[in-house]
């Protein structure tokens, strides 16, 4: 999610840090470094001149106070920090609750903006919380959008209101005042409304979604829109607003797409805030918005709390703890343990995404992670994995005993050659390192629920091996030699 910018960011953040002293010059190239990265990642114009501004003005001042004791380069970033947080809005919040349920959810927005895929995240989230949310299925226009709302529905276990086959068949007005009704009968404490969206905005699409506002009244107008359609996205949220009138914005398809930093101009463009974020296909990959981890996500802080919630989600809540007090305790830190993290790395999302969300590291060492952390794809869970399921009990809770043999066994019953098993344990030997080097530093630093293997690339050290020097490189040879 906005890699390009991030890297461009903490790039310049970096060398402010690494200043002793700062110049108005000096203020001039980052506020020129700023604008040019944020102009390539599309943020509309009119933002980013008045962020510079800002920062400009406010660095100059910081300046030309030299306040004793505070490192200038600190306060610039302090500034850039804020000015950005201000573009996101400060006016962040969460979904509406009624006061008297069911809350009412309408989500409106173009054809394809993942209006349907989204009403599904959305349900799924509210149901994790304790809610009882209904889906009420109103767009009858686009083909099978019905039907892939019912799918979603029976995925994710939430009800589905849909008495039209939709397809261009039966009257949404009617659908929405219905399915308000049927949730209020049923007790459902959300009904979130998908409506139809067309190619382009029209007239046809804004009295549709306006008439729909007005039957169902509701507590949240969600404008949905795909940040990948750049300045568009702002565009086609002003026009909303203006003809349908909406209370905030979820973004989609924020992954990976450098354009996407248009979207990110749509708060101080149109005064609404951004709710959520949609980050890929499956009904999980949805996050609450955040401006102020944003801003550090995007200034290459990354965004520690959102990694521990999702880590806390993905483990469940009996090994999250036990892995916490492992942690905490310094208590040994097993193969059980690692195949249990890797097992809720695969659940949480690709590592790139995962990436995103940790702190840039200046340098060679962050090179260094950064590598170590993309070259762990899916696969390679899914072969560490079948490689772990090949150990003992014994073997998993005391890797040391794991000699040549066993690792020629292991290697074999679970249908790999012994070099994967020797990365694997080579990786286990690194992670356990890393979680103690980590419990020594900063005792208590850890965010809560953040799984250690997850902090374990950290250590970026070459991995050590436990077998002795004068070993046998040869599997076969080594296994023999232990033997004897
Ligand atoms: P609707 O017409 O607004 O209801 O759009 P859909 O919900 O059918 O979504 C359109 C397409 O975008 C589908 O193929 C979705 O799988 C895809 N999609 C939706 N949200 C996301 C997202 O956050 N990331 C990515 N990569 N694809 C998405």
């Amino acid at each position: 999610m906005f890699d390009a910018l991030t890297s461009r960011m903490s790039r310049t953040l970096a060398g402010l840090r690494s200043r002793g002293r700062i110049n108005p010059v000096d203020l001039e190239v980052t506020c020129g470094e700023i604008r040019t990265a944020l102009l390539e990642a599309d943020v509309a114009l009119a933002v980013v001149d008045s962020l510079i501004a800002q920062v400009q003005r406010r660095g100059l001042e910081a300046l030309s106070l030299k306040q004793a004791g505070i490192n200038p380069g600190q306060q610039v970033i302090t500034i850039i920090h804020e000015e950005i947080l201000n573009i996101l809005g400060t006016n962040a919040r969460s979904l509406a609750v009624a006061k008297k349920p069911p809350t009412r959810i309408m989500l409106a927005g173009l054809q394809g903006s993942g209006k349907t895929t989204l009403a599904g995240k959305l349900a799924l989230w509210l149901k994790e919380q304790g809610n009882t949310p209904l889906l009420v299925a109103c767009d009858l226009a686009r083909p099978n959008a019905v039907q892939q709302l019912q799918i979603i529905g029976e995925q994710i276990g939430v009800s589905v209101f849909a008495p039209e086959p939709g397809n261009g068949i039966g009257n949404p007005v009617t659908v929405a005042k219905a399915g308000l009704v049927h949730a209020e009968q049923k007790l459902f404490n959300y009904v979130i409304f998908d409506t139809a969206g067309r190619l382009g905005v029209d007239v046809e699409l804004m009295k549709e979604a306006r008439a729909i506002k007005s039957a169902v009244e509701p507590d949240d107008t969600l404008f949905v829109v795909d940040a990948m359609t750049g300045q568009d996205a702002v565009n086609t949220a002003n026009a909303f607003n203006t003809g349908v009138g909406i209370d905030g914005v979820v973004l989609t398809k924020v992954d990976g797409n450098a354009r996407a930093g248009a979207a990110l101009s749509v708060t101080s463009v149109i005064g609404k805030p951004i709710l959520f974020l949609s980050t890929g296909e499956k009904s999980t990959e949805f996050e609450p918005f955040y401006p102020d981890r944003m801003a550090q996500r995007i200034l290459g802080m990354g965004d520690v709390a959102t990694l521990a919630e999702q880590a806390k989600k993905a483990l469940d809540e009996k090994s999250a703890a036990r892995l916490e007090e492992k942690f905490v305790t310094g208590e040994e830190f097993t193969f059980d343990d690692f195949l249990e993290q890797l097992q809720a790395m695969k659940k949480m999302g690709s590592m790139s995404k995962l990436l995103g969300m940790l702190p840039g590291m200046p340098g060679a060492q962050g090179a260094q992670l950064k590598k170590q952390i993309e070259a762990i794809d899916d696969s390679e869970t899914d072969r560490a994995a079948a490689i772990i399921q090949s150990m003992t009990p014994q073997e998993r809770s005391n890797p040391k005993i794991i000699n040549g043999s066993r690792r020629l066994r292991i290697a074999r019953g679970s249908g790999h050659e012994v070099s994967s098993v020797n990365r694997l344990l080579e990786r286990f030997a690194g992670a356990q390192k890393a979680m103690k080097q980590m419990k020594n530093a900063r005792p208590g630093a850890l965010p809560q629920g953040l799984p250690p293997g997850l902090a374990a690339p950290t250590s970026a050290r070459p991995p050590q091996r436990p077998a002795k020097k004068s070993r046998s490189g040869n599997p076969a040879k080594r296994a023999e030699q232990e033997r004897g």
